[in-house]
């Protein structure tokens, strides 16, 4: 298992890491140069060794709040979006400086969950960080928080990281946070609580053991460490948490230390159009259908056809990803529909070939192509 994650380790050509608030702030809220600086060091030596890295960094509202002179986290919206609009400025400014003075330049991408929920921009989004690349720029991405109010938000850098190595095709995803990795056990009440090295698959156990297990600092505790781990395996990229405050972290990391916890990608990735799909996290509506279309997706990777469709819940155009449930009202799939739902609920329950009849048109047999469509939960 260790030869696994370190033949893993030295064939990484793109690495996304994720930098936490604690990490990069003191407790005064201001920035820790010190751990900037050799973080930024660290990057760019991987970087010199010919690995692509984006780079994902909160810390905007922390150093927001340092400038001006906060003494705690603002309570309310306008409050933080200000704290980060001002805090956004001072990191990219030091990143900026570290990145130029080590011979290396620096693109800022702000992003919101619609930038990946909206396939346009999802692919342009994708296109500017290919882009970058080609002219071996390194990215610094963070939430777009001066402008993303609930609705929009992924709410946490976790999250965000994990959707942007899937947005990047990454290999690796390195989370460095204040805590050493993913335990058993709350390693800050249970003096037997044993870091979990290696991670082969997320099961409901090891999800168990971070309900419990949770670093509070920050925005995004363990459980969202996880969500963002799942996202990342199951796109094809492994991921480690490890502690950001260790000296030369990363190089340590790639030397082959056994430092944090390694999760293993999945060996049967999800296309990255799947992934974006299986991700979204603003599915439109609901497409409900019956036992037979059920067994015909799940059982027989089949696409999803009118006649298994008993109605439709919600209002969507064609193009937007949606969720499948079944008659018990289970998500069992989500994929992008070649109907709206105005067209579905018309032809709910016919076959193919009385389509046109009905709707006057016909441009695809499928409700949903098999292509187009992920299964989400198969128990
Ligand atoms: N985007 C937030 C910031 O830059 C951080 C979110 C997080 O800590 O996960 O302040």
């Amino acid at each position: 298992m260790k030869l696994k994650k370190e033949s893993y380790l030295k064939n990484v050509k793109r690495i996304v890491v994720k930098i936490g608030t604690s990490t990069l702030t003191h407790s005064t809220g201001l920035l820790n140069l010190n751990t900037m600086e050799n973080i930024v060091r660290q990057l760019v030596n991987i970087h010199n060794q010919g690995i692509e890295v984006v780079l994902v960094t909160s810390g905007a509202i922390g150093a927001g709040m340092g400038k001006l002179g906060l003494k705690s986290k603002p309570k309310t919206i306008p409050q933080k979006q200000a704290a980060a609009a001002v805090g956004q400025g001072i990191l990219m400014h030091m990143y900026e400086k570290l990145f130029s003075e080590y011979g290396k330049i620096a693109a800022q991408i702000l992003l919101t969950s619609e930038d990946m929920s909206d396939r346009k921009r999802f692919l342009n989004a994708r296109n500017t960080f290919f882009s970058l690349f080609n002219q071996k720029v390194i990215p610094i991405v963070n939430e777009n928080d001066a402008i993303a109010i609930d609705e929009i938000k992924f709410g946490d850098n976790d999250t965000l990281s994990a959707m942007v190595t899937t947005l990047v095709d990454g290999d690796l995803l390195l989370v460095l946070s204040d805590i050493d990795g993913l335990y058993n056990a709350n390693p800050k009440t249970n003096i037997n609580a044993k870091l979990i090295s290696y991670v082969e698959e997320i099961t409901e156990k090891i999800k168990c053991s971070a309900g419990d297990a949770g670093s509070n600092l920050g925005t995004g505790g363990m459980i969202t460490k996880l969500k963002a781990a799942e996202i990342a395996v199951s796109s094809g990229a492994s991921m480690i948490i490890a502690n950001g405050s260790i000296l030369n972290i990363i190089n340590r990391i790639f030397q082959g230390e056994n430092i944090g916890t390694f999760f293993q990608a999945t060996k049967n990735p999800l296309q990255s159009k799947k992934s974006w799909i299986a991700y979204n996290t603003a599915a439109k509506g609901k497409i409900i259908i019956d036992d037979g279309a059920k067994k015909a997706i799940l059982e027989k990777r089949k696409s999803l056809l009118p006649s298994g469709v008993k109605s439709v819940n919600g209002k969507f155009n064609k193009g937007d990803v949606v969720y499948i449930v079944d008659s018990e009202y289970k998500e069992i799939a989500r994929g992008i529909t070649n109907y709206n739902s105005l067209d579905i609920d018309l032809i709910k329950g016919i076959q193919t070939s009385d389509i046109t009849d009905q709707l006057g048109y016909k441009n695809y047999d499928e409700i949903i192509h098999v292509n187009n469509l992920v299964i989400l939960n198969n128990d």
